[in-house]
């Protein structure tokens, strides 16, 4: 299923499901009150999924995420509950798209769980881009932090998600904030969650659609103050998730949110509340 928002075609990106700490995700949230909308398990871990988006606009194809893709060792992958690992190009043979017909990719930061899809594994054991003929958009802070992250931040990165990038071919084209990439496509820089994050806005006309990115990883998130305790500047956060949310209830900007397991994709209407868009569900 498929949305027509004037000029843009948009269909869902789900690069597969995991689990994660359900303190990470609502950091200084009491559990209490996020228990009773994300029920965590055994191990106080809670369903995620890998939510992003395909867009087709002016006969280009654009990525938006990757998700955590397929190169997590087997133990790791069980400490995550991974499923659908394939889901970012199951997602696209579903529209009937070839990786070899993907434009452009934006990843919202380089976190393992949205840049890992970036790059796979080829037969001999090496590593390739999964979209060899597209440019990445990343901002230059992202990349910098990425390369030399803090004691606090280096579990969230994996080189090889992102290194090979660079690699000689020029695949990848590093943005200095915000930045109109190809007309109608948008990239915000927010920092906050990381140096570098990013939100993609896809304009047409009035209408707008919003990858969230980890500033919005699930509808509890849609509170301001409810963040993740992973969020390097937390006050950035709230700051550039107030903007977005007032610009997307006022506008009625369709939203995808990066990790919600159900229904990731809708408006957010007066008083806070959600309403699906049951064609990208
Ligand atoms: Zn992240």
């Amino acid at each position: 299923m498929a949305v027509q928002l004037g000029d843009l075609e948009l269909h869902l990106l789900v690069a597969g499901h995991w689990k994660a700490d359900g303190g990470l995700m609502f950091g200084v949230v009491p559990k209490v009150l996020w228990e009773k909308q994300k029920p965590a398990d055994g191990n106080n871990m809670i369903d995620c999924a890998c939510v992003g988006l395909i867009a087709r606009v002016n006969g280009r194809v654009i990525v938006c995420e990757t998700g955590i893709g397929t190169k997590l060792s087997e133990k790791r992958a069980r400490q995550v509950a991974l499923r659908e690992p394939e889901g970012l190009l199951h997602s696209l043979r579903r529209v009937g798209i070839r990786p070899d017909e993907v434009d452009a990719v934006i990843t919202t930061h380089l976190h393992w769980d949205h840049a890992g899809g970036l790059t796979r594994r080829d037969s001999q054991g090496g590593l390739e881009l999964t979209f060899k003929r597209a440019r990445h958009f990343i901002q230059r802070t992202e990349w910098d932090f990425a390369l030399h992250p803090d004691v606090r931040s280096a579990s969230g990165y994996v080189s090889d998600d992102f290194t090979p990038l660079a690699d000689g071919n020029k695949a990848v084209e590093f943005l200095s904030g915000d930045a109109e990439v190809m007309p109608g496509v948008h990239v915000r820089h927010v920092g906050g969650h990381t140096p570098g994050s990013q939100v993609l806005v896809l304009r047409t006309g009035e209408l707008a659609c919003a990858v969230t990115g980890d500033l919005v990883c699930q509808t509890p998130h849609l509170r301001v103050p409810w963040t993740m305790s992973a969020d390097i500047e937390p006050l950035r956060v709230l700051e550039q998730k107030a903007r977005l949310l007032e610009e997307a209830e006022r506008h009625r900007w369709l939203l995808v949110l990066s990790h919600e397991p159900d229904q990731p994709v809708g408006y957010l209407e007066e008083g806070g509340r959600w309403r699906p868009e049951p064609r990208l569900a």
